[in-house]
């Protein structure tokens, strides 16, 4: 695919100068309220939170954490119960059409009327957003997402991939400086979500503050710069990526012995270790306090002959794990 350039001269008029923060954040609550047979939903419970301009920003959490109620929030489709929101420096309930203009949602649901065309469709959306006809852009952005050849094709023909990037399209008609995507991937293939990685990528360095839901570690740690990870409707973690993998210095030694171990050596006991099935040895050990050749030394000296060895480093899905453990489990009956 390739870039359309977002940004000329509109939307800097959303702010004379350009912010520090795309979005933020301020003791954000949303309660939906009690339904027929249904409790009421305490969905964010005081969310902070800053998003750099510039940065692909991922908040990260597991369903029903409130990433979609936080985004729709920012969108205007949600309305919070307490806190304050900003878009591009703009407060959402002072200035409501000139935070919108500053941001482009592409929701988590497929929700596009089957009789449309991709060109009605964005055209539509740009009538929405009162973009004049002279600087309208959809051929451009059609072609920037890859559905030139299906411009005239009803939408309902259009496979599930091909409906998600006209939904990005529709983002994009009033060039908003704040690209919002509410679980891009969700359900989409491997091929076609390496495409739409690297049309984020390419969007983000072309200027565009990216940030994405999304409940798969794996793309949060090879997309995003930031990652606030999002636990029960609160901001449990908000940091560089880097430094959010590094808050975990446990790595794992994997040796696997020439002949398969029915039980660990009484020598090696003390240390966390762990028998697999294969009769390997399973070592996690702090990389700060012990080097692996000590390790390596031990194992030896139980005169175990090693086959092969192999060390794995603590990914995203480690410190996920650890900031969302549930200590307790509080789901139950919230006012
Ligand atoms: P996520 O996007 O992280 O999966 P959501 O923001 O969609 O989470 O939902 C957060 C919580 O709020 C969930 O428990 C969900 O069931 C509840 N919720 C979401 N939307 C509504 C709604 N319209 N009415 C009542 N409860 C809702
Ligand atoms: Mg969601």
């Amino acid at each position: 695919m390739q870039v359309v350039s977002l940004q000329e001269s509109k939307l800097s008029n959303s702010s004379p100068s350009q912010p520090e923060f795309a979005l933020r954040a301020f003791s954000l609550e949303k309660t939906y309220p009690a339904q027929k047979g249904l409790t009421s939903k305490h969905a964010l419970k005081g969310v902070d939170l800053d998003i750099p301009v510039g940065s692909i920003f991922g908040l990260l959490g597991p369903n029903g954490a409130g990433k979609s109620t936080l985004i729709n929030i920012f969108a205007g489709l949600v309305k919070k119960t307490a806190g304050r929101a900003e878009i591009w420096g703009v407060d959402i309930d002072d200035n409501p059409r000139q935070a919108r203009a500053a941001i482009g949602v592409v929701p988590q649901e497929i929700n596009m009327d089957p009789f449309f065309t991709p060109i009605e469709s964005v055209e539509y959306q740009a009538g929405f957003y009162g973009v004049p006809k002279s600087q309208r852009r959809t051929k451009e952005i059609l072609q920037a997402v890859g559905l030139q050849d299906k411009a005239k094709a009803y939408v309902r023909t259009l496979s599930g991939g091909m409906k998600r990037r006209l939904l990005i399209a529709k983002a994009l008609v009033h060039s908003p400086p704040v690209l919002v995507l509410d679980e891009p991937t969700a359900g989409v293939d491997i091929d076609l979500r390496r495409q739409l990685w690297d049309y984020v990528r390419e969007l983000n360095s072309r200027g565009a503050t990216i940030v994405l839901t999304t409940h798969y570690l794996e793309e949060a740690q090879e997309l995003c710069d930031r990652i606030a990870i999002i636990n029960h409707g609160e901001v449990v973690a908000c940091e560089a990526k880097e430094s959010l993998l590094g808050r975990i210095d446990q790595k794992t030694l994997i040796i696997q012995p020439q002949e398969k171990l029915q039980k660990i050596p009484k020598d090696l006991q003390k240390l966390d270790i762990d028998l697999n099935e294969n009769g390997a040895l399973i070592i996690r050990y702090n990389s700060a306090a012990q080097g692996v050749a000590s390790l390596i030394e031990k194992v030896r000296a139980c005169g175990i002959r090693i086959d092969d060895l192999q060390t794995k480093e603590p990914d995203l899905e480690d410190v996920f794990l650890e900031l969302t453990k549930d200590v307790t489990n509080n789901e139950g009956a919230q006012a």
